[in-house]
């Protein structure tokens, strides 16, 4: 008989680019910001185009990666997920919280292509959930006959969560978008999208509030506020200096 494993160690097979460099305003699910484009870049052994041949007959993937921006922080057996309005308790297994007894986090993301850059394999994925630099620890193709269960129930979070925000930008910020337009030409898609998930802590959606928030996409950093219960401005979008 063999023994019980009590311990393993996983060293990542790549690590994501992404546009979200910070927790705040990343979706809380994939595919809810299908604008959302991110890369892997595989790393050690993994890094041969072996390793993905035949992938790109699958239009989508499921990545395993490590919720490395939230690890340190520990995990309880009671959660108060979001779309029970952040505060109802539930078991931590219960839910797709990033405090897990392991920080091990599942999405399925668009596969848009594969590439080999000065030997490194990359793949450019869209919709994605991820912080910039998650490690990711495996990643499969999307089975849609064995992964899509379509009758299944998921009780409070049975369908993708109805907000109906609008969002419109300022003088300052429309003018900002046209100067970005050859280096990020779905940007204003792209922050619509992330903002009309309203960002903001789940016990203020369906509220207005006064206060000016920021958020980093990208090198930028975007102020917005709520303009009404379901309007969202836009006021400034500026270039972080230093970044890339
Ligand atoms: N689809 C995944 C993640 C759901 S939680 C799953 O179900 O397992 C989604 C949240 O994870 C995002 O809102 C973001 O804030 C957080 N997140 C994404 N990447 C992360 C990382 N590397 N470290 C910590 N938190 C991360």
């Amino acid at each position: 008989m063999t023994e019980v494993i009590s311990e393993l160690t996983l060293s990542p097979i790549g690590v994501v680019n992404s546009p979200y460099k910070e927790k705040f305003a990343i979706p809380r699910q994939p595919g809810l910001v299908n604008s959302a484009k991110g890369t892997i870049k595989l790393l050690g052994d993994v890094n041969n185009i072996e390793s993905v041949r035949g992938l790109t007959q699958f239009s989508h993937i499921w990545l395993l990666f490590v919720f490395h921006g939230s690890q340190e922080h520990g995990w309880k057996p009671l959660v108060k997920p979001p779309r029970l309005g952040g505060n109802k308790k539930i078991g931590v297994l219960a839910t797709r919280s990033t405090f897990r007894p392991n920080p091990i986090g599942m999405s399925v993301v668009k596969l848009d292509k594969v590439q080999v850059i000065k030997q490194e394999v990359i793949l450019h994925i869209s919709g994605l959930d991820l912080l910039d630099k998650t490690p990711i620890i495996d990643i499969k193709p999307y089975v849609p006959y064995s992964d899509s269960v379509p009758n299944a129930n998921a009780g409070f979070a049975q369908t993708e969560p109805q907000l109906n925000l609008t969002v419109e930008f300022s003088k300052q910020a429309q003018s900002t978008l046209l100067t970005l337009k050859q280096e990020l030409p779905e940007l204003a898609l792209f922050i619509k999208q992330v903002l009309s998930q309203d960002p903001r802590p789940a016990y203020k959606q369906n509220k207005t509030d006064k206060k000016i928030y920021g958020m980093i996409l990208y090198n930028l950093n975007i102020q917005w506020q709520m303009l009404a219960a379901t309007n969202i401005e836009v006021i400034q979008i500026n270039r972080i200096e230093g970044s890339c």
